[in-house]
């Protein structure tokens, strides 16, 4: 069913997350703009994208099962996403095809040489909004269309507005920075525009986000605390309410008075801040942020002025060494803030990581049954969590 006519018909999609969200809104744009038509089902397409996510095992697993699934149907397939950057031999392994990658989104363009709007003509869309933040894509399409049954979808209230690409860590267990591109602050100017725009339309409530929010403005003298003045400044007299997620641990204590300022004003209303381990031990061989105590006493703080304040971690569970000892203190730490919410991720053996090459490893037995253990420790101590490992 290979077509090569003026009207192709695509089917595009995603397992990924919302990064993978703001692809597959700019990829639907530049095959309208190119007189495709978009399908629902992929046996009526010429081409099939699939924009696969390799952020988790899980997801690895699933982007790979997906990719058999449809090399099945007569159209082309084509892959996209972080999968064939983080996992190249695995991907190769199971699909010869053609692909292009998150890093390198214009890269579509030589795979359909005869389309006269290029991707770099279709700008990349600062915002995706959802009436329910912090929901993966995948899931919010899958309860969007099991409530349209019912009853008919809220207009969306909540914005997310990506603020930058690329990190500037090197944690030893990460492969996905390997699907970013390098890191690239977006100019203050462009932020505020796009902001601006946002409140205009009428949107309150919004995730400011990036694969690594608090290095923002690092790469052109201007920083996170900067842009949230800015923010705070155009917002005046409104009833807003900002999510900050990805802010490694080290930002929290780098800009605690300024966080604090916008705490005390009721402007953030939640964190997403990755700890990962409450192990000083463990944390030096994940290459991250080490002075557990001073996270846990900022954190304490920022909760005493806004006790409301969702706060949201993840944990790594299994991590090569991990004692039991490392496991009760990461537990012991989230219950002590408390944070509100922990996203449980087992650890494995990403592809040419650091810690892949260590050798004490926890055995995969004891590390779900660690998960097992962590999930009723927090339901005990009422504290949300998410995993897909169990
Ligand atoms: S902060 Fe660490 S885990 Fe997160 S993307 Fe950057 S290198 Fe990867």
């Amino acid at each position: 069913m290979k077509n090569k006519n003026s009207n192709p018909k695509i089917f595009i999609t995603t397992n990924g997350c919302i990064r993978r969200a703001f692809d597959l809104a700019r990829l639907k744009k530049y095959f309208t703009l190119n007189n495709c038509t978009l399908v629902k089902s992929p046996k009526k397409a010429n081409y099939l994208i699939l924009i696969t996510c390799s952020v988790k095992q899980n997801k690895e697993q699933e982007s790979l099962r997906l990719i058999k699934k449809y090399k099945k149907y007569s159209g082309e397939l084509i892959v996209a996403g972080c999968l064939p950057d983080i996992a190249p031999a695995k991907f190769k392994a199971q699909f010869a095809g053609r692909y292009f990658t998150s890093k390198n989104l214009a890269a579509v363009d030589s795979l359909f040489p005869d389309f006269k709007i290029k991707l770099a003509d279709v700008p990349r869309d600062p915002m995706f909004a959802t009436s329910s933040p912090f929901k993966d894509p995948f899931k919010i399409r899958l309860a969007k269309k099991i409530k349209n049954l019912i009853q008919p979808t809220p207009p969306p209230s909540h914005a997310y507005l990506t603020i930058g690409v690329g990190c500037t860590g090197n944690c030893s267990y990460c492969s996905v920075h390997k699907s970013f591109e390098p890191f690239q602050s977006k100019p203050l100017k462009e932020c505020c525009a796009e902001y601006q725009k946002l409140i205009d339309s009428g949107y309150r409530s919004f995730t400011i986000m990036s694969p690594d929010t608090g290095s923002y403005g690092i790469d052109m003298h201007s920083s996170l605390p900067e842009l949230l003045d800015k923010f705070a400044e155009m917002n005046k007299g409104l009833d807003i309410k900002w999510y900050v997620i990805d802010l490694k641990p080290c930002w929290i204590l780098k800009y605690k008075d300024e966080f604090i300022k916008h705490l005390q004003a009721d402007r953030i209303h939640h964190l997403l801040v990755p700890i990962q381990s409450a192990s000083p031990r463990l944390l030096r061989l994940m290459h991250r942020y080490d002075k557990i105590d001073n996270i846990a006493e900022t954190l304490k703080e920022f909760k005493k002025i806004k006790p409301d304040l969702e706060l949201r971690t993840h944990m790594m569970i299994g991590f090569p060494s991990e004692t039991e000892q490392d496991f009760s203190t990461t537990l012991d730490f989230v219950a002590s803030i408390p944070f509100n919410h922990a996203d449980l991720l087992k650890y494995y053996d990403a592809s040419g990581t650091k810690s892949s090459q260590m050798t004490d490893k926890v055995p995969d037995k004891v590390a779900i049954q660690r998960i097992r253990q962590a999930v009723k420790f927090l339901k005990a101590h009422d504290i949300n969590y998410d995993c897909d490992d169990i």
